[in-house]
């Protein structure tokens, strides 16, 4: 496999990651994985339970370091950041998509979808007007002042979305964001996340298992043993041709 993308927003690069395990040995969770994300392209991460997908996002997300290698965000290496600077990276160029939702009960989708911005201190009335476009852009503008009660799966996860990009993060880092809805819910989910993707340029790492992200990813990766065992191109084969003449 080549080295990352020239253009890359993020970069994992030789990344490793080893835990130690009760019977003292070590479980190599990410071994050796190289790989890169340019503005708007959405990489979907297969691979089975206990491959590393989890510790991968993790590693991405700066929450854990890696032993080996490096993870860099517009070229600037994760591990030179100081403390501010992470929480920096964490709060604002990144956001998060969960399976589970992770809303706040009771309060209403528009909160919610400013959560962000309210932990950043912003005025309640200034973040509820950043969150509006957001949650009209998820298709939610009728439903601004619904408490995730009354929100059905897919709703909630919408709100979820606008969340993570209400303050207009670079990169989606998505847990299984399909894990809890059905075929037809999913699907809608996964076109909202990659529409938005290329217009807003976001780079997003989704981790699924669902068949489905393949038809919205540009490249499909697999794991296995925390090694990265595919990384292909999911377009058609003339934009495959294209695409490797350009990288
Ligand atoms: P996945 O998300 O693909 O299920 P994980 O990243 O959670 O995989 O786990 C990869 C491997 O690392 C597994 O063998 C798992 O048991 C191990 N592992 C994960 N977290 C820890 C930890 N905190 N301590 C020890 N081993 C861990």
């Amino acid at each position: 496999m080549s080295g990352p993308a020239l253009d890359a927003v993020l970069e994992l690069d030789g990344v490793v990651k080893h835990y130690p395990s009760l019977g003292g040995e070590v479980v190599h969770a990410v071994d050796s994985v190289t790989l890169g994300l340019s503005p708007g392209e959405i990489v979907a991460l297969h691979g089975p339970s206990g491959s590393g997908k989890s510790t991968l996002l993790m590693l991405a997300a700066g929450i854990l370091a890696p032993d080996a290698g490096s993870v860099r965000f517009e070229q600037r290496d994760l591990a030179e950041l100081s403390a501010g600077e992470l929480a920096d990276y964490q709060r604002r160029k990144i956001g998060f998509v969960y399976q589970s939702f992770h809303l706040m009960a009771g309060v209403p989708a528009v909160e919610n979808a400013a959560i962000k911005l309210l932990a950043d201190r912003v005025p309640l009335a200034k973040a509820r007007r950043a969150a509006i476009p957001w949650l009209e852009r998820v298709g939610l503008g009728r439903r601004m002042n619904h408490t995730p009660d009354r929100l059905s799966g897919g709703e909630r996860q919408r709100v979820a979305i606008a969340r993570a990009l209400v303050n207009n993060p670079r990169v989606i880092l998505a847990d299984e964001p399909t894990g809890s809805l059905d075929t037809q819910r999913g699907e809608e989910i996964l076109a909202l996340i990659a529409g938005i993707a290329r217009e807003q340029q976001v780079a997003v790492l989704l981790v699924t298992h669902d068949p489905q992200a393949a038809a919205f990813a540009d490249r499909v990766c697999t794991l296995r043993d925390g090694k990265l065992a595919a990384n292909g191109f999911a377009g058609s084969e003339p934009e495959l041709v294209q695409r490797q003449a350009r990288g």
